[in-house]
């Protein structure tokens, strides 16, 4: 069983704009897939609807063999909690600390402000204190986001991911707010937890360099369809 298969993906947009037309694509084992393409190419339409912040206007988009594209509210929300997103701009609580951000990822949807008050188990705050070790930030957890460097912020925004006990990471443009070198240490990061984790990643990214350093397989989108699915050694110029 895949542990995302996406079958006959199609959005269209009440503008009548046809961002994606049947859209297949599988992802069998636990890897880090970048997403490539130009601007308007259906890139994050296509990310959208993986964590159903689109409605797909059909096709099945199963994760781990469940269909999540036919879900009443509570079940969007369930399906929501199996994804993890990490953002280009972080979206963390700014004035919140680094351990109640990174916490916050166990409440979801309606818990960010609430993680001040929720009374977390002792097990979440060790899961807690063992990721902030992971990305690099022991000693950060009573730090608040607002004082953190855009590396720091999002070392803690994929801590925060990943005290979902995701299925799956969507990473939206992680690294176009940072500098060279601080993106190629959060795409190594990445790779690493990928493995470790065994849960496949799905990165959005316009850096191709770096998709192709760091990614083992490029998804290329060009109007709404998949026209390069490949591993980045494959990728020359005119793909
Ligand atoms: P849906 O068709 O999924 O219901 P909507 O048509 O409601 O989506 O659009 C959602 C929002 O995106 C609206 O505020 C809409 O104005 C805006 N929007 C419309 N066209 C575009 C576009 N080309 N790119 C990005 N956003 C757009
Ligand atoms: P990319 O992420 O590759 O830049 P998008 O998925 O944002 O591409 O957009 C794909 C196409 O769908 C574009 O033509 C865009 O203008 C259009 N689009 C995106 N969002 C909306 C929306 N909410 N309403 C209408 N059209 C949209």
């Amino acid at each position: 069983r895949p542990l995302l298969e996406v079958q006959n993906l199609v959005k269209v947009y009440k503008t009548g704009k046809r961002a994606l037309q049947e859209v297949n694509f599988i992802i069998d084992r636990p890897q880090v897939v970048a997403i490539i393409g130009s601007s308007g190419a259906g890139k994050s339409t296509f990310i959208r609807c993986i964590n159903r912040l689109v409605e797909p206007t059909s096709g099945r988009i199963l994760l781990n063999g469940e269909d999540i594209v036919s879900l009443d509210r509570k079940g969007l929300r369930a399906a929501r909690r199996r994804v993890g997103m990490i953002f280009q701009e972080y979206n963390l609580v700014e004035r919140l600390t680094v351990m109640q951000n990174v916490l916050s990822g166990r409440l979801g949807y309606v818990g960010l402000l609430n993680s001040i008050r929720y009374k977390f188990p002792p097990e979440d705050i060790r899961a807690a204190f063992e990721l902030l070790d992971r990305v690099g930030l022991e000693g950060y957890e009573n730090r608040r986001a607002d004082a953190l460097s855009g590396g720091q912020r999002q070392r803690v925004g994929i801590a925060r991911a990943l005290m979902q006990r995701p299925e799956l990471l969507l990473l939206d443009e992680p690294t176009a707010s940072l500098d060279p070198k601080t993106s190629r240490q959060i795409m190594r990061l990445v790779g690493e937890l990928v493995n470790e984790r065994k849960t496949p990643a799905i990165i959005n990214i316009h850096d191709v360099a770096l998709a192709k350093a760091h990614a083992d397989r490029i998804i290329g989108f060009n109007d709404g369809r998949i026209v390069f699915d490949d591993v980045p050694a494959n990728l020359t110029d005119e793909a």
